[in-house]
């Protein structure tokens, strides 16, 4: 089969490192797995020496969904023909698993995906690019902090791209998100914003970015930037900013 770069397909291959993926993932019986990307089914034949209840697959590219269909025949697995970007997770299940090696090009916006649907998303293990995945671990990015109000996040192993065919240019890197016992209720979307807004020219000073009030309430310095807040301060903010909005309208 041709393998299509702008579908990011890049398949691993070294069977060591697709079993090591496969403990780390830890299927357990009862469970709902889901699989992005499954390209040619390396990493899902590992996953099913596992005992669990059903794996759904999302992939986007017909070729790969007919080898799919000719190489598993296990009767716990689902193949959907789906654009994991778009797709409605929470129609599996309400304590998912998900997993998968990544299409880079439209990583990051799964691992955002995944918190919009945190209802339903219990775990994600993600291999990514490893720069985007230790920055997410790590910060400083919106995305990072908004990943880490929902979850908790631990950067797992790093994986050369000699195990790759056909060989990426960049190192990838493999991410584990746990979803966090207290979960903020807070619309989710606004919250996104008010993140991108407060990461948009992040070497600014607070104060050009939030009233005087709102940092007054909270001590915190005027003069400090974004990055040097966690997660959790960061949470605080915003309950606060949306109070003195709220006190204004
Ligand atoms: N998991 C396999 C393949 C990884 S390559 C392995 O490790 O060997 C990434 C896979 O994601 C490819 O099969 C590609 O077709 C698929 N893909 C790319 N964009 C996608 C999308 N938006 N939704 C679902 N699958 C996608």
């Amino acid at each position: 089969m041709k393998l299509k770069k702008h579908l990011g397909q890049h398949l691993l291959v070294a069977p060591g490192v697709l079993d090591r993926i496969a403990q780390l993932i830890d299927p357990r019986e009862g469970e709902v797995l889901v699989e992005i990307g499954p390209g040619t089914g390396n990493l899902t034949k590992k996953v099913l020496a596992h005992p669990f209840k059903e794996l759904h697959l999302l992939e986007i590219d017909q070729d790969m969904i007919r080898s799919l269909r000719e190489s598993i025949k296990d009767p716990r697995v689902v193949i959907h023909e789906a654009d994991a970007v778009s797709f409605d997770f929470c129609s599996l299940g309400e304590n998912i698993k998900v997993f998968g090696n990544l299409p880079y090009n439209v990583a990051s916006l799964i691992v955002e995906k995944t918190v919009f649907h945190h209802q339903c998303i219990s775990q994600a293990i993600y291999m990514l690019q490893k720069e985007v995945a230790e920055k997410i671990q790590k910060g400083p990015s919106w995305l990072s902090a908004f990943v880490r109000t929902f979850y908790k996040v631990e950067y797992l192993m790093s994986i050369p791209s000699r195990f790759f065919y056909p060989k990426p240019k960049v190192q990838s890197g493999l991410i584990r998100l746990t979803r966090k016992e207290e979960l903020p209720e807070i619309d989710l979307k606004d919250y996104k914003n008010f993140l991108t807004r407060l990461y948009s020219m992040r070497r600014k000073a607070i104060k050009h970015k939030l009233p005087e009030e709102v940092l007054l309430e909270l001590s915190i310095d005027p003069m400090c930037r974004v990055e040097s807040l966690d997660p959790e301060k960061l949470l605080l903010i915003y309950n606060i900013h949306q109070k003195v909005r709220g006190d204004k309208r």
